[in-house]
């Protein structure tokens, strides 16, 4: 499978002004998380500092609080308080609409960025301009392996997979996680 239609408005650069590399063919190792996790706030600091990580780029739906909710998970706002006193940098980057991910980008103290159209790549550079990490020191976490994780390898980025807190979603959504449940019945885990 050929990917195809991401570099057709100039090349993009990265905080260095370099010229960004985005992989053109899909991969199986692309659907691959570095890592997985039940929740965000179980995701260890201290591993993501010692991979050499320093930026880290959190989803909002089902990875920070249930869709449609406005409830935070437990813990979710300390954890991200204990990123930023460790030294990380982070951002939420959400498909969800601009209201919303303000909203709670704000509450958690972060920046967000909107209508990022995951795994497209476009809203993860607003994320590592934001940021101001280079991708191989930055890592994606978030509940989706078509979204959250495709983009951050389309990318280079790391990624952790996180199970979603609860099991409403979007119905484009629904049909995704379909689709994961497929790919993991027939590709092999690492
Ligand atoms: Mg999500």
């Amino acid at each position: 499978m050929r990917w195809t239609g991401c570099q057709r408005r100039g090349r993009p650069v990265d905080e260095t002004g370099e010229s960004v590399e985005i992989s053109r063919t899909l991969r199986v190792d692309m659907f691959r998380p570095d890592l997985e996790a039940p929740t965000i706030t179980g995701v260890s600091l201290d591993a993501l500092w010692d991979r050499g990580l320093r930026g880290i780029i959190v989803d909002l739906d089902n990875t920070v609080c249930g869709y449609h909710s406005e409830t935070l998970i437990p813990g979710v706002r300390e954890w991200i308080v204990a990123a930023k006193a460790r030294g990380f940098r982070v951002a939420l980057l959400s498909n969800n609409f601009p209201e919303r991910v303000a909203a709670i980008g704000a509450r958690l103290d972060v920046p967000a960025v909107p209508n990022a159209l995951k795994p497209l790549p476009g809203g993860f550079f607003i994320a590592l301009r934001h940021l101001q990490t280079r991708r191989s020191e930055t890592v994606v976490i978030g509940d989706q392996l078509f979204t959250d994780v495709l983009g951050a390898k389309l990318l280079g980025l790391q990624a952790v997979l996180t199970q979603p807190i609860v099991a409403t979603d979007f119905p484009l959504t629904r049909v995704l996680r379909l689709m994961e449940r497929v790919f993991f019945a027939r590709a092999p885990r690492p």
